[in-house]
């Protein structure tokens, strides 16, 4: 088995791994820091080199943790975090991704996502975007959180077609975006990316998820994760450990059968109609 997780295109035409890191509740615990960076540090051994990050985690504290585990591989990164609809005009907008980089101890992100939408007109997020991508500080800009509505709002902004990203929550018992949000941007090859893909832990109780597991002598989690991936859509699990780090890169290598995805659709319909986007 490979090493090198596969990858997905950007609208660019680069490439970023399919499977990478969250990092939100990393830093709140002085005494798990030490693992936490241990855990990062493997997942960029073993290639899932995407690592997500936002200035709203612990109020920059994650921030300053990936800086740590990432110090001196800053190159083998695709580095994302997300400015707070709240800072999201065009100063704040650049202002916020300068104190990330501070934080995060690098002079560029790779993708900088507007965290969810907000009051401050798109125009203006975009401004900063624009700016902040002229000077080099970004290389991608993308949004989290987006709806059809939102997407086609975006779309609509000039510049709004470089959307590289949107970054929403997907897991077996989160579908409502294989309705409309992800065809929809499927056919627009606006990639998204998956939050939450084991639900923040509580999907790995589920039942079906287990039986599926076991069939194969795989975990749950990685049977939520080889379920998101199914799809190509990139995702982020968080985990503070490095067995939970090494267990999710080894769902790269689970396939799940045609029985054991019919056997998840039973257990977690897909949706049936559009509804609202659900976030965490
Ligand atoms: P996840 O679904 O990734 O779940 C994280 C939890 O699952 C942690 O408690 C972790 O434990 C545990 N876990 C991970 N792998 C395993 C495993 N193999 N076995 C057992 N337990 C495991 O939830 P998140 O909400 O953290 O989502 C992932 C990332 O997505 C975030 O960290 C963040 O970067 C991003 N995100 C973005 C949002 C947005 O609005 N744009 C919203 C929410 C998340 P442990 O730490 O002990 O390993």
């Amino acid at each position: 088995p490979t090493t090198a997780p596969d990858t997905v295109p950007l609208p660019s035409g680069e490439r970023i791994p399919l499977l990478g890191q969250g990092t939100w509740h990393l830093g709140d615990d002085p005494r798990r820091r030490a693992d936490e960076i241990a855990a990062l540090r493997r997942g960029l051994d073993l290639g899932m080199t995407l690592v997500d990050t936002a200035e709203m985690y612990g109020s920059g504290a994650s921030e300053e943790l990936v800086g740590e585990a990432i110090a001196g591989r800053r190159d083998e990164v695709f580095l994302v975090s997300k400015v707070l609809p709240g800072h999201a005009d065009r100063a704040g907008t650049i202002a916020a991704c300068e104190a990330s980089l501070r934080r995060l101890g690098t002079d560029r992100l790779d993708l900088y996502l507007l965290h969810w939408r907000g009051r401050i007109p798109l125009e203006e997020t975009l401004q900063g975007f624009a700016e902040l991508a002229d000077s080099g500080r970004i290389r991608h800009w993308g949004v989290s959180n987006f709806d059809v509505s939102d997407m086609t709002d975006l779309l609509s902004v000039p510049g709004g077609d470089r959307v590289a990203v949107n970054q929403v929550l997907y897991n077996p018992s989160r579908r409502g975006v294989e309705y409309d949000l992800l065809p929809w941007c499927y056919r627009r090859d606006i990639p998204l990316m998956a939050y939450s893909p084991v639900e923040q832990g509580r999907l790995l109780r589920s039942a079906a998820l287990r039986e599926v597991a076991r069939a194969h002598g795989a975990t749950p989690a990685q049977v939520a994760l080889a379920w998101v991936l199914r799809k190509a859509v990139p995702t982020i699990p968080k985990a503070g450990r490095v067995e939970h780090v090494e267990e999710n890169h080894a769902a790269l290598d689970l396939e799940l059968t045609t029985g054991d995805l019919d056997a998840l659709d039973r257990a977690f319909p897909p949706p049936t109609g559009p509804g609202p986007l659900e976030i965490l």
